[in-house]
């Protein structure tokens, strides 16, 4: 709003879009006040909470002399004696309790943390692959079924005979030879959820976390059942130890331990299967492989001669090959090679026709990939394997 000066000397009110009395009234002027006050003390309390330090969510390890004192965990993993705030509720073990910074002071107990999110830590997945993908297994096939199947789909014949079937069962041979696809196989033909961990990835990756991670797997297990947790690289977790001289060490002790109380807790005819897998049955604790434990053990190889032939045919069902293809040939050149690397000649004998513009695989293809395939360095460090472990 703007004034300027009347012809006769007196400032004159322009028109604005908006107007008001030229003198408002008390109780107006007042009202205005009071929003005036209320926002300034709003954005008071605002500023002080912009200064306030951030507290430490602190883990009770134990309260004293009366909720006086505790003695808590910071996040790193160190403890401190602390002084406890007068209006502080009664702490215990195991509480979150927020703390100041500077002389972490508990101040207030919070709620339980939200249960960690276990499933962003394992696969998880209901298989769908058959017995029929498998090759040169059959004893272990059997095996697998005896031990795993039978007791899912009808625990009361074991009921009946008083017996009581296996909690889990170990798998071992060298690397590539089926041991993960026959845990899926069992799990698809039991309509089990697969919940599959990896030792080695529970031992580096989550460091500090793996013994929560196990007990978090098995509760996980119970709510899904009918469940198989698969462990691959078991060993990773349940190397025998001579000493257990740095924190790393205690750690993957520490995992192995609450692995065994789980194993240890869950009864035989409960329906959770434990399946672990290994290249080095040799370097595992005896105490995994005892009874009540990893009790059946069932060893998977490498294919040979028949075997070879019927993985070959499994891969070699969907690809279009020529007439001329000697299978008995290829089994031969194939010798010595696991399953995943017949796979892998099977792939890379397509990719040789493609480049050669063909739609047909032909020996030939074959031949050289089969070349490629021993020319490789997986194949090598795998030979190497075999040489060292058996
Ligand atoms: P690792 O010890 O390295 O974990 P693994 O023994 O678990 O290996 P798998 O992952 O089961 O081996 O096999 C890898 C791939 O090789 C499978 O997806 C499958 O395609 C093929 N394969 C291995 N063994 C067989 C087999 N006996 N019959 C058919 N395919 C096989």
């Amino acid at each position: 709003m703007t004034t300027k000066t009347s012809t006769k000397g007196q400032p004159e009110e322009t028109k604005t879009s908006f107007s008001y009395t030229a003198e408002p009234d008390s109780t107006q002027m007042e009202a205005e006040n009071k929003i005036l006050r209320e926002t300034v003390a709003q954005l008071q309390q605002e500023l002080i909470k912009y200064q306030q330090p951030a507290l430490m969510i602190c883990e009770v390890v134990e309260a004293i002399d009366n909720n006086r004192h505790a003695i808590i965990k910071v996040p790193n993993g160190n403890q401190f004696f602390v002084n406890v705030a007068a209006g502080c509720e009664t702490l215990a073990y195991g509480d979150s309790v927020l703390c100041e910074q500077k002389n972490l002071m508990a101040l207030k107990k919070v709620p339980p943390m939200k249960k960690f999110d276990i499933e962003k830590f394992v696969i998880i997945e209901k298989p769908t692959m058959g017995w029929d993908q498998i090759g040169g297994l059959a004893d272990q096939i059997r095996d697998v079924k005896e031990v795993i199947e039978l007791p899912l789909q009808k625990p009361e014949l074991f009921k009946k005979v008083g017996i009581d079937p296996p909690k889990g069962l170990l798998l071992y041979g060298p690397p590539g030879t089926g041991k993960t696809i026959l845990a899926k196989a069992v799990a698809a033909s039991t309509n089990s959820t697969f919940i599959e961990i990896v030792g080695s990835e529970l031992v580096q990756k989550f460091i500090g976390e793996g013994a929560k991670l196990v007990k978090e797997v098995f509760q996980l297990a119970r709510e899904k059942a009918p469940s198989i947790i698969f462990i691959d690289e078991i060993d990773s977790l349940a190397a025998k130890r001579i000493e257990l001289g740095t924190s790393g060490e205690r750690e993957v002790q520490r995992t192995f331990m609450q692995f065994l109380a789980e194993l240890d807790g869950f009864k035989r005819l409960d329906n959770v299967k434990i399946i672990a897998a290994t290249n080095r049955k040799d370097i595992l604790d005896p105490a995994i492989l005892r009874p009540g434990r990893l009790d059946r053990h069932i060893h998977v190889p490498q294919p040979t001669g028949e075997g070879i032939k019927e993985v070959l045919k499994i891969h070699t069902r969907n690809m279009k090959l020529s007439k001329s293809i000697d299978m008995d040939r290829l089994a031969k050149e194939m010798e010595g090679f696991s399953g995943a690397e017949i796979k892998s000649a099977c792939t890379e004998s397509g990719y040789f026709a493609i480049r050669q513009d063909k739609f047909h695989v032909g020996q030939k293809e074959f031949l050289a990939a089969i070349k490629k395939v021993k020319n490789s360095e997986e194949f090598k460090e795998n030979q190497a394997h075999m040489a060292m472990y058996g």
